[in-house]
């Protein structure tokens, strides 16, 4: 008699298991957020907030989009779990209760036999709400009870230390502190602060990611000579490959996100890389294609 065998590849719109070499990974949606005005302004000014007009208009309707009609942007929450044998690691803590359609995350890592209390690493990209928001639960308590947590020391320090308080957009401020001041403090004694390059756990590596939030940090996830390039928010929109001076509204600072986006985006065309990127849409997992000075997104196929 045949063994059926599982197959290695599930897909849907919360989860995608792929493997990285020897490293058991899954995409797992937090749900997700349709940004839209009044709250926030149309989604080609919100993600293309420097883009010339005689120029955003063209690009965008080669990408199927209608400048006037194109009023809501959803964007799915992507947060990674990685197995890599000896560590249970989680990328992000998503959004928890910020939008309707948010805070999936733990059902989701339960629905591929993830416990809260299995995660020994949750590494936290940056601190905006959709990165953060899953740290602790409604009480204030931690949602990963036995997690040791990684941050950026410049990103913490801008979060915890009144920087974001004088330096933050009045449109985004109390928001963005309200998560903050919930789901940083809780963390601080589990904390482990990185400030440059290094190993976090074996094949996993941060890398700085700057621009987006002053601290934003990447990671190159690494096992048996595959790469995962984890770029969080340095690329919001597939566009933003093809026209990386274009930033986002939400951007800290433009002329660092350029930089940023040209190191990592080289980087993974170069070495060959898969890429996850939190926003882009499920399961956020391709390759960067170089396209003349710039680059263009090649999303896997889900269809095996
Ligand atoms: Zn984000």
């Amino acid at each position: 008699m045949s063994r059926v065998r599982s197959r290695r590849v599930t897909t849907n719109t919360d989860i995608y298991r792929f493997k990285l070499g020897d490293f058991d990974c899954v995409a797992v949606s937090d749900g997700t957020h349709t940004y839209a005005p009044p709250t926030f302004p149309p989604p080609a000014t919100f993600l293309f907030a420097n883009a010339p007009k005689e120029r955003l208009e063209p690009v965008l309707r080669e990408h199927n989009l209608q400048p006037e009609q194109w009023l809501e942007w959803t964007s799915p929450y992507i947060c990674l779990a990685v197995n890599t044998g000896k560590h249970q690691v989680l990328v992000d803590t998503g959004a928890d209760g910020l939008a309707p359609g948010t805070g999936k995350l733990v059902q989701n890592l339960k629905a591929v036999g993830i416990a809260p209390e299995h995660i020994d690493t949750v590494i936290l990209t940056h601190g905006h709400p959709d990165h953060i928001g899953g740290n602790t639960n409604s009480e204030g308590k931690l949602t990963f009870p036995d997690a040791r947590y990684v941050m950026w020391k410049g990103e913490w320090d801008f979060w915890t230390s009144g920087q974001a308080e004088t330096k933050l957009d009045e449109h985004v401020r109390e928001r963005q502190l309200k998560f903050a001041r919930k789901n940083l403090p809780p963390i601080q004694g589990r904390l482990k602060l990185v400030d440059r390059e290094t190993e976090i756990t074996p094949g996993i590596r941060a890398l700085a990611a700057p621009g987006h939030t002053p601290g934003q940090m990447a990671l190159a996830i690494s096992s048996r000579g595959k790469q995962l390039l984890c770029v969080s928010d340095v690329v919001l929109h597939l566009i933003h490959l093809e026209q990386p001076e274009w930033c986002a509204g939400t951007d800290f600072s433009p002329q660092q996100v350029v930089a940023t986006r040209r190191r990592l985006l080289k980087r993974a065309a170069t070495q060959n890389a898969l890429v996850l990127a939190f926003h882009f849409p499920f399961p956020g997992l391709g390759h960067v294609m170089r396209k003349g000075e710039a680059w263009q997104w090649q999303p896997i196929s889900t269809m095996s």
